[in-house]
């Protein structure tokens, strides 16, 4: 069936679109074609390994039988979903290369390589008229994309749609224990191709499938070791799936705003490349199917409501069809909210396409066995009229069945109304095009003059990899852009009561003229990708009182806040008018050495750069300036780095390479400086969850700064840490202070994290017999004594309260927030001491994520508190006068204590000097460099309630121990690739470790 009737217009689609889908649904009875032999005994096993008919339908409980195209026993070794069968990836794509080199209606093609030098592919499959025009057919789908190409000529895009077949892409298993869609997809690809039934010959005529059936090459491989190891040892325990990728587990399904990990690069130019109107990405968690594309809300704010409308119907039609085939437990609503962008489907969502996620159920791996499911997930609901079984046997083979049918379901429907959703295509294109003549902004504006600029294009390379186009100013130009109140960039409710206000057009009132400079950065919205670009440099905000209180992700990720980088939201569509060019190349912040001298001076700005500098010269001797200073003519900010003894030519060219300007002078400036060193890092690791510390390690890697991965089995062995380590940094785990020391119960057998014949894909990162032990006793003694010795230790959230639960941070005391709800969101701290090293290059403020940060107390005494700002007693007059007991002359009242910050420890007093056994001596007294700000100026994006419980209070403290120091944080510096405005409060303790004291002023007594 073809659709070649030139459309005019999308009313016309919507009126056809309903004539279509009758018209297909009534004509193509899904189900095998009689006079196509079947696959005897591949059909057999299939019914075999489903334990229930119902598991399966018309369309998946039979496979074709071909003379050429081999199936995937030729791999397996039996069925897709057979029990016991997890092929490693290279097996998944030696089938497709099998299917490939037998017919021409597929073609593999190679997409890029993960982070362990694992192969990615995606598999084309469609008619051989498809195969052999896809080279034509993307150049008509880049038309679309882009509507600029075709002068927005509504007549021409019809032409094109009406010439054109979409790309259904579809790709699996990026979660590696959700183990079912790669032999999925190795059978829904042979049907593909061999089905000569009407329905699955129209989805190959009219359809063009990608398949990239693995996502997490490294962790799939990982996973199927894990299974087999299981298959090795039936009656015992198994490991758990510590890593994934190198770097993170579930959460490289967060990663489509940062785009820290290949997986999501790979798949992003596989999607740029391809220009597919679908990117379908699979799952596995809740019984049977949830399609939670459809979800609930809040939606994602900055998508276009044609695609959540697709959203609904493609859904729904899902649910229905398979309804109908009977499968239960199909279902499309659920609680998962669609806000964050951060998925990898939605990929698709924010560049014009159609985002898509099944839920299918799975058993994280390939046994079979007897599933017992919870009331809320098996009880009937009014969008689950057809719930799934409160107890049934449960095989790969069924999740198999679930997954293709709901796919060939799909596939079916995109194909029937194909030129529906390619006018849908170019005609969201166009409306992102349009942007600045509808909704707005017309641009985002990074001026030239930041103070980051190394932050800056490392933000607009990000934008770069999205697809999105930046434009340079090449003159300085005036747009009236909104008022900037005081220091904060955007004002917000300081409680939950008063209402934000409209952002979108401030009144004339409320704009004020800005000169930009030349070669400020404009990110024109009259682009097809503009809606990527808009939502992640936009604010968000959350309403505390929404009615969606099971919020599934974060809640804020504004791009310029996290970079600490200034991104200038602009309505004037005048900006539009600036003198401008096109951005060809990456875009790099200058680098280089300006004027002579045998001094070189380098501006400490906080921008990321320079710690690889630092360990990249790690022979250089360096001092940072612990007072700002005056030379060659500008500022340089405190801890500037001074080079007296440099090789200039080096210097010159590591300066160029990484975008850092270096000023040469030939008396080096009148201020105190200590040494930086490039130190020895170690981080530390539990054997519970690397999930967290991976984005630490993905932002340590990318910037070059080298490091030993140690285990807390490590240095649970190693009484002399500090021999070693300068630094350890412990990032967060999510366990608890408890679980860290007490690791896994040591029940049952042990759990090997190792490389073996039968486990070649595991301990590459890291290895252990035994999983279970923790860091132990012995372990917080070694650390404890690394500290004394000297060293630096870095803790976060978790491992922060471990520090201060088991005695490191005399005078510090933490506990959790019982109002606060900060759900993934940005909120902005303080400077409270900007001589201590940790905050050089920062200025008075500094937007950090923050979930639900931990409460920090700060005491000069150790175990209680000193007198806090108490209101007076009960008792006779105002109250602001003293109580007066009767009877006798008054007494005289000692002055009362100086009012003490939130931040601060109450000061001390002479009853605490008496006998000062608890009093902490002056030096080792906690310090504290940032704290959260003021209840009116704690919010900067997201969900922000209750805040008033954390604001004011200390967010990142250095309590100095012994000759070391522990660095707590109650905010997360690193965190899915997108804070790099707050990784060097980390590199800043870590340069300066040896000299964190520098600056302080210390208490009399
Ligand atoms: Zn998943």
């Amino acid at each position: 069936m073809t659709f070649s009737r030139p459309f005019r217009s999308l009313f016309l689609y919507v009126l056809s679109f309903a004539t279509l889908t009758s018209i297909a649904s009534a004509q193509v009875k899904p189900g095998r074609d009689p006079n196509q032999p079947i696959d005897q005994e591949y059909t057999d096993k299939i019914r075999e390994y489903t334990t229930a008919p119902y598991f399966n339908s018309p369309l998946t409980d039979y496979l074709p039988a071909s003379p050429d195209v081999p199936t995937p026993k030729a791999v397996l070794g039996d069925v897709a979903g057979a029990p016991g069968k997890l092929p490693y990836a290279e097996d998944v794509y030696k089938y497709m290369r099998m299917l490939e080199r037998a017919s021409p209606r597929v073609k593999v093609f190679s997409i890029g390589t993960t982070e362990e030098g694992r192969e990615m592919i995606a598999v084309a499959v469609g008619s051989e008229q498809l195969i052999s025009k896809l080279d034509e057919n993307r150049a008509r789908l880049t038309k679309l994309a882009d509507p600029r190409s075709i002068n927005m000529d509504e007549a021409e895009a019809d032409r094109l749609v009406a010439a054109s077949f979409p790309v259904y892409y579809i790709t699996g298993t990026i979660h590696s224990t959700e183990t079912g869609s790669p032999t999925a997809l190795m059978e829904l690809a042979y049907r593909l191709v061999v089905d000569n039934s009407p329905y699955v010959k129209f989805i190959r005529d009219n359809v063009v499938t990608l398949i990239t059936p693995v996502v997490e090459v490294d962790g799939r491989n990982r996973m199927v070791d894990v299974y087999n190891w299981h298959l090795a040892h039936p009656n015992e325990n198994w490991p758990a799936l510590v890593y994934w990728g190198k770097y993170v587990a579930h959460d490289n399904n967060r990663d489509a705003i940062g785009l820290s990990l290949k997986l999501t690069r790979n798949v992003m130019n596989t999607y740029l490349s391809w220009k597919p109107q679908v990117l379908h990405d699979l799952h596995e968690s809740v019984p049977y199917l949830y399609d939670n594309t459809i979800g609930d809300g809040p939606y994602n704010a900055w998508v276009d409501p044609i695609l959540t409308d697709e959203w609904q119907m493609i859904g729904w039609n899902n649910v229905s069809e398979m309804t109908k085939f009977g499968m239960p437990g199909v279902f499309a609503h659920g609680n998962f909210d669609t806000w964050s962008p951060g998925y990898l489907m939605f990929i698709a969502a924010t560049h014009n396409g159609i985002s898509r996620l099944y839920e299918t159920f799975g058993n994280a791996g390939a046994d079979t066995v007897e599933r017992t499911l919870s009331p809320s997930e098996y009880q009937r609901t009014w969008y689950r009229q057809n719930p799934p079984l409160p107890k049934a046997k449960w095989s790969q083979r069924n999740n198999n069945n679930y997954q293709q049918t709901a796919l060939l379901t799909s596939l079916h429907y995109f194909g029937a109304n194909s030129k529906l959703f390619l006018k849908n295509f170019y005609v969201k294109s166009k409306r992102s095009i349009d942007k600045p003549k509808n909704e707005g902004p017309a641009a985002y504006v990074l001026p030239a003059d930041d103070a980051r600029p190394g932050n800056q294009a490392e933000l607009l390379r990000t934008l770069q990899a999205q697809g999105v186009e930046i434009s340079r100013a090449t003159a300085a130009f005036t747009v009236p852009v909104r008022k900037r109140s005081g220091s904060a960039p955007s004002s917000s409710p300081a409680t939950s009561s008063s209402s934000p206000r409209p952002s979108a057009s401030p009144s004339p009132s409320k704009t004020e003229d800005r000169t930009f400079p030349a070669g400020t950065y404009i990110v024109r919205m009259d682009q097809p990708y503009s809606r990527i670009a808009d939502a992640l440099l936009d604010y968000q905000y959350w309403a505390p009182n929404d009615p969606q209180q099971d919020i599934y992700d974060d809640t804020a990720w504004t791009m310029g806040e996290l970079a600490n980088v200034e991104v200038v939201r602009v309505v004037d569509a005048r900006v539009l008018s600036a003198p401008m060019e096109r951005v060809t190349a990456d875009v790099r912040s200058p680098g280089g050495i300006t004027n002579a001298g045998s001094i070189l001076l380098i501006n400490h700005n906080a921008d990321n750069a320079l710690v690889t500098f630092r360990y990249r010269l790690k022979d250089v001797e360096m001092d940072a300036a612990e007072d700002p200073f005056d030379a060659a003519g500008r500022k340089f900010n405190r801890g500037s780095f001074i080079i007296r003894r440099g090789n200039s030519d080096e210097v010159r060219r590591v300066a160029n390479e990484l975008g850092i300007q270096v000023y040469a002078v030939n008396d080096a400036p009148s201020v105190k400086t200590h040494p930086i060193r490039a130190p020895r890092i170690a981080m530390m690791h539990t054997w519970l969850s690397t999930q967290d510390e991976g984005w630490y390690r993905v932002g340590l890697d990318q910037l070059q700064v080298p490091f030993t991965y140690i285990s807390t089995q490590d240095v649970s062995r190693d009484p002399n840490l500090k021999s070693k380590y300068d630094v350890i940094l412990f990032a967060p785990v999510g366990r608890g202070s408890q679980a860290i020391i007490n690791g896994l119960p040591m029940y049952g057998n042990p759990l090997p994290w190792k490389k073996t014949q039968l486990t070649p894909n595991l301990g590459s990162i890291d290895e252990t017999d035994d999983m279970r032990p923790g860091l132990g006793w012995s372990g917080l003694q070694n650390l404890q004594k690394f500290v004394k010795d000297g060293g630096l230790f870095i803790t976060v959230d978790d491992t922060a309260e471990l520090a201060i639960n088991y005695g490191f941070t005399a005078g510090v005391s933490a506990s959790r927030s019982q109002r606060l709800r900060a759900v993934g969101a940005i909120l902005r701290t303080k400077t409270v001491d900007a001589a201590s090293p940790v905050a050089y290059g920062y200025g008075d403020s500094l937007a950090m994520y923050c979930f639900n940060g931990a409460i920090y107390n700060i005491n000069n005494g150790v175990g209680g508190r000193g007198p806090r700002n108490q209101p007076r007693a009960t008792g006779r007059g105002t109250p602001d006068d003293p109580d007066v007991p009767q009877g006798r002359p008054p007494a005289e009242i000692p002055e009362p204590p100086p009012r003490v910050e939130p931040w601060e420890a109450p000061p001390v007093v002479e009853e605490q000097l008496r006998n000062a056994i608890g009093l902490i001596p002056p030096s080792q007294r906690p310090r504290v460099v940032l704290r959260y700000a003021d209840s009116r100026e704690l919010f900067v994006s997201g969900l922000l309630d209750g805040g008033d419980e954390i604001a004011q209070r200390a967010a990142i403290i250095d309590v100095p121990s012994g000759n070391g120091h522990v660095l707590l944080f109650s905010t997360n510096p690193f965190w899915r690739g997108q804070t790099k405005g707050s990784y060097f409060l980390v590199f800043n303790a870590i340069l300066n470790w040896d000299n964190l004291n520098a600056g302080r002023k210390l208490a009399p007594k």
